[in-house]
């Protein structure tokens, strides 16, 4: 019997998604099975960076995601306790030396737009996998509403607990980092101006934390993420509700502005950062892992989502090079995994700097350019995904098409 799903993503997030389109663009059949009854994302925001904005454009999306994109002008980086200048990452002038703009999102918009480019009747709400049978011609997926469904293909975008990376390779350790994090959403309109500072983005860096506010849908809300060292055990989950008092207790002696900024908060979030190793298994023979499921990271490079949108063009680049897909995902493989990796220690580093206890080492730090609050991000925003895939060598004869 022939299989009756020629390629099967599963996990409708950023990364299903966009690896949907990309598919699309290159004339692919996908269907894609999601555990959630509706497509949705939580309350919160994501950036994405100039070469993200490139996989994009270069997956037809270009049009829709700037619809729904705020342009940031930059980071305005201030002490938090005594509010003095640290450091003004100009993004403007990024995106004029990179070709491409820097976007803020509300998650909700940014899933839509995604969304908004694909057949929704290759969309299957309500598909929570449960169960993979890897076969020598097909993989045999099964659901927790009784469905199965066999797939020649399938790509894993099913998050940061992947069943399929389990069920591949078993456990993969999370650890905690000693790290948590605050989120909250508050109406652009209920903010004073002058508290988001001359840029509207505005990040205040205090000893072992910092504190990110910034506008998206065009000012209508201010989007609260904050970092802070403690042994404080809470979950990985991004929804565990918090309290607002013990978030504002977070952050002893704030400047005016981030002390008027935290007496408006009435709702947030928190949860705890865990690492994974750093790790090759990304999938074998029909199947890919992309996205959170292959490489999930620390947020403090602002750069899951963006790759897994590198992810979704590099693949369909090479799913319609290579007539065989199992060939296809090797050489997506050898092609991603060294970038990534670099971009998962970026995100290490970055954490460390940021939370420097000494602000007067940070600022002596920051003036002799030796250290920045946004981490040295030009080899990852300069990176262009089309530009180099097709400087790619002629294919290894292991990885030919
Ligand atoms: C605080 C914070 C801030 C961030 N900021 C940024 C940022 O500014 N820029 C950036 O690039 N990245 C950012 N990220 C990272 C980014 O959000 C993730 O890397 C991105 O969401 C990963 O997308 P994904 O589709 O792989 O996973 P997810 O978004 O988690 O999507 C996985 C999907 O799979 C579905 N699913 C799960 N299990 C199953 C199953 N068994 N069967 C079927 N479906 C399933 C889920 O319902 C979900 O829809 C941030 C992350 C955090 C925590």
């Amino acid at each position: 019997m022939e299989p009756n799903c020629r390629m099967a993503i599963v996990g409708g997030g950023l990364a299903g998604l966009a690896a949907a389109n990309a598919l699309k663009t290159f004339g692919i059949a996908a269907e894609v099975f999601e555990a959630a009854p509706a497509l949705g994302e939580i309350g919160a925001a994501v950036n994405a960076s100039p070469q993200a904005v490139k996989a994009l454009r270069a997956i037809g999306l270009g049009e829709k995601v700037a619809a729904v994109g705020h342009l940031s002008p930059g980071i305005y980086t201030c002490n938090m306790q005594t509010g003095e200048f640290l450091e003004f990452n100009d993004r403007h002038k990024a995106a004029a030396r990179f070709g491409a703009p820097y976007y803020t999102f509300h998650r909700a918009d940014l899933l839509d737009a995604l969304a908004g480019g694909l057949d929704h009747s290759t969309i299957h709400l309500g598909h929570r996998l449960t169960g993979i049978e890897e076969r020598t011609d097909r993989v045999v997926l099964a659901f927790d509403n009784g469905a199965r469904v066999e797939a020649e293909h399938v790509i894993a975008a099913d998050g940061v607990r992947s069943v399929i990376r389990q069920a591949l390779y078993g456990s993969d350790n999370p650890t905690y980092t000693g790290q948590m994090v605050w989120r909250s959403l508050l109406n652009g309109s209920d903010v004073p101006e002058e508290v988001m500072g001359p840029m509207g983005h505005m990040q205040w860096a205090g000893p072992g934390c910092h504190f990110i506010a910034y506008y998206i849908r065009q000012k209508k809300q201010v989007n609260i993420v904050t970092q802070e060292d403690t042994d404080k055990w809470v979950e990985e989950g991004w929804s565990t509700r918090g309290d607002p008092d013990e978030m504002r207790l977070s952050f002893p002696n704030p400047e005016p502005r981030l002390k008027q900024l935290l007496s408006l908060v009435t709702t947030c979030s928190k949860w705890g950062l865990f690492t994974r190793p750093l790790t090759r298994n990304w999938g074998r023979g029909r199947i890919q892992l992309v996205g959170d499921a292959a490489h999930a990271m620390l947020p403090n490079a602002g750069q899951g989502a963006c790759q897994a949108f590198e992810d979704a063009y590099i693949l369909g680049r090479w799913l319609d090079a290579c007539r065989d897909p199992v060939k296809a995902f090797a050489n997506f493989r050898r092609v991603r995994i060294p970038r990534v990796h670099g971009v998962q220690r970026l995100s290490l580093a970055n954490a460390r700097f940021k939370h420097m206890r000494d602000a007067a080492a940070q600022r002596q730090s920051v003036s002799s350019g030796q250290g920045s609050f946004h981490g040295s991000s030009d080899w990852v925003w300069g990176y262009d995904p089309v530009s180099e895939w097709d400087k790619e060598p002629a294919v290894p004869t292991a990885y030919a098409a």
